[in-house]
């Protein structure tokens, strides 16, 4: 059974996704204020959090921050839900490291098909037992271990999962279009600006490593060596 904890300070809101949530088989966690919420996150470890933007305490652009820069909590999903449709690119970019968000007011059925979908995605299945190398960056999915020049980087699993799609293709373009499949699912309501915040995102953390990822204007990216 998987736990989704639930950051949201609308107590009403609060009520109506748990009871939908447990309906559809999950264990829910909530918390109405920001600080327990970040509590809740470090100590119960749950499978997906949602979390609400505006809250008590500590908002959520900084609980999603802590929780993405801290080697425990940098591999569970978290979805945004916001209010605010200027705030998406910040969200999802790489400041705040966000695995998606939803636009209140939203419905139910979308909610739950964006869970399933991350859910999806980010439960490892069995993967690949071969580690992959190009240039300094090497990959160990099995262990779901990223190296450059023989660091770690510490990456989260829609990031982990964008570069190792890169990576079994090498040389190979692919389009924004089939990364945001292969990554984030043919149920995926989102847009293509997804994938290029992501990628921002990667190439930042690969440091020495970035410039593998080319960019390929107004089609796509692949991974190759110089
Ligand atoms: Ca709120």
């Amino acid at each position: 059974m998987k736990t989704i904890l639930v950051i949201e300070d609308e107590k009403d809101l609060v009520k109506l996704i748990s009871f939908n949530l447990e309906k559809e088989g999950y264990r829910v966690l909530t918390a109405t204020d920001g600080t327990a919420g970040l509590e809740a996150a470090r100590s119960q470890t749950p499978d997906l959090i949602i979390l609400d933007l505006m809250l008590p305490g500590i908002n959520g652009i900084e609980i999603c921050k802590i929780l993405k820069k801290n080697e425990k909590t940098v591999r569970t999903p978290v979805i945004i839900l916001t209010a605010k449709g200027e705030e998406i690119d910040r969200v999802v970019g790489f400041e705040v490291g966000a695995d998606d968000y939803i636009v209140k007011p939203f419905s139910i059925r979308e909610l739950l098909l964006r869970i399933k979908a991350i859910l999806l995605r980010t439960t490892p299945g069995t993967p690949p037992e071969k580690i992959l190398r190009i240039g300094a960056i090497v990959i160990d999915p099995a262990r779901h271990l990223v190296t450059s020049e023989g660091d770690e980087i510490v990456l989260t699993t829609t990031e982990f999962k964008l570069l190792l799609n890169l990576a079994e293709r090498p040389g190979r373009l692919q389009s924004r279009d089939v990364l945001l499949k292969n990554v984030w699912g043919y149920n995926y309501i989102g847009d293509t600006r997804t994938v290029d915040t992501h990628i921002t995102r990667l190439r930042t953390k690969l440091g020495h490593s970035a410039n593998l990822i080319k960019t390929v204007r107004g089609f796509g990216y692949k991974l190759e060596e110089q």
